[in-house]
C-alpha cells in the first residue's frame, strides 16, 4: 500500500488569468473561470489546521491558540497551505524550455521581492539544474495554459502536506513587470501557498494586476505557514 511514502500530486486551482496578458492595469474579473477556481481551493479541505472558521477581515480576529500571529494574513481562506520541510529553495528552468528575453531578469525580480517583503522563512537561489531542482520553471504557450497566464504543479507527501517538488508553467509572451508579477505569484504556490487570496489587492489573487506588489497578507501568509509549521515539529516530541 506504500502509505506512508505515497506521494500525492494533485493540480493546484487555476493560476492567473489572462486579461493581465492584453496590458490592462486595471483588474478585470474573469468570470466563471475565476469563480470555479476559487470554488475548487476551497474545496479542498485543511487537514491540520485548529483555527476557528471564522472570516475575519481586518477585524481584529483573536486567535486564542495563535502563537505566530502575523496577521493580516489570509491562511485559512486561500486553499490549503503547505510547506517545505526546509527552508531554502532552489529554482531552474527546464531542460529544453525557451526563456523570455527578460525571463531571468523577471525571475530575479519576483525572488527579491518576496526577499525584501518577508523575514525570509524560505528562501529562493536560482541553479543551472533543473533535475535537482526543487523548483523547475517552464515558458509554454496559450496551447498549454489555455486561458491562464500561469500554473503551478505541486507534489507533496500526503500524509503531512510537506512540498517534495513544484512544476511552473508561465505564459511565454508575457514581458516586463507582468512577467515578474506572475513568477513572484507562482512562486508563492511553490513555496506554499495553496490557494488564492480574496483580496484582489493582494499577490495571490487570482487575477494579477498591475503594479505587481507583495503585501503585508502575502507577506504575512508566508511567514505564518512556516512559523506553524516550525511549532508543529518543535512539539512533536
Ligand atoms: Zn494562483
Amino acid at each position: 500500500m506504500r502509505s506512508n511514502t505515497r506521494i500525492a500530486e494533485i493540480r493546484t486551482a487555476v493560476a492567473v488569468c489572462t486579461l493581465f496578458a492584453s496590458v490592462s492595469l486595471s483588474l478585470v474579473g474573469c468570470g466563471a473561470s475565476g469563480t470555479s477556481a476559487a470554488a475548487a481551493a476551497a474545496r479542498e479541505t485543511p487537514s491540520n489546521t485548529t483555527a476557528s472558521q471564522s472570516s475575519s477581515t481586518g477585524t481584529g480576529n483573536q486567535d486564542s491558540t495563535a502563537t505566530t500571529p502575523f496577521v493580516p494574513n489570509y491562511t485559512t481562506e486561500a486553499g490549503v497551505m503547505r510547506h517545505w520541510n526546509k527552508t531554502s529553495l532552489t529554482v531552474a528552468f527546464a531542460a529544453g524550455t525557451t526563456v523570455p528575453t527578460d525571463g531571468i531578469a523577471q525571475l530575479n525580480a519576483a525572488i527579491s521581492k518576496w526577499r525584501a517583503a518577508t523575514n525570509n522563512p524560505i528562501t529562493i537561489t536560482k541553479t543551472q539544474n533543473p533535475s535537482t531542482a526543487d523548483v523547475v520553471i517552464s515558458y509554454v504557450g496559450t496551447d498549454v495554459l489555455g486561458d491562464t497566464t500561469g500554473h503551478t504543479e505541486i507534489r507533496y507527501l500526503n500524509t503531512d502536506n510537506t512540498l517534495v517538488h513544484a512544476d511552473v508553467e508561465i505564459l511565454n509572451s508575457l514581458t516586463g513587470e507582468e512577467l515578474a508579477q506572475v513568477t513572484a505569484h507562482e512562486l508563492g504556490h511553490a513555496m506554499g501557498i495553496g490557494g488564492h487570496s480574496p483580496d484582489v489587492a493582494d499577490l495571490m489573487y487570482s487575477h494579477a494586476h498591475l503594479p505587481f506588489v507583495i503585501t503585508d497578507r502575502d507577506a504575512n501568509t508566508l511567514e505564518k505557514i512556516y512559523a506553524d509549521a516550525k511549532v508543529a515539529l518543535t512539539t512533536v516530541d
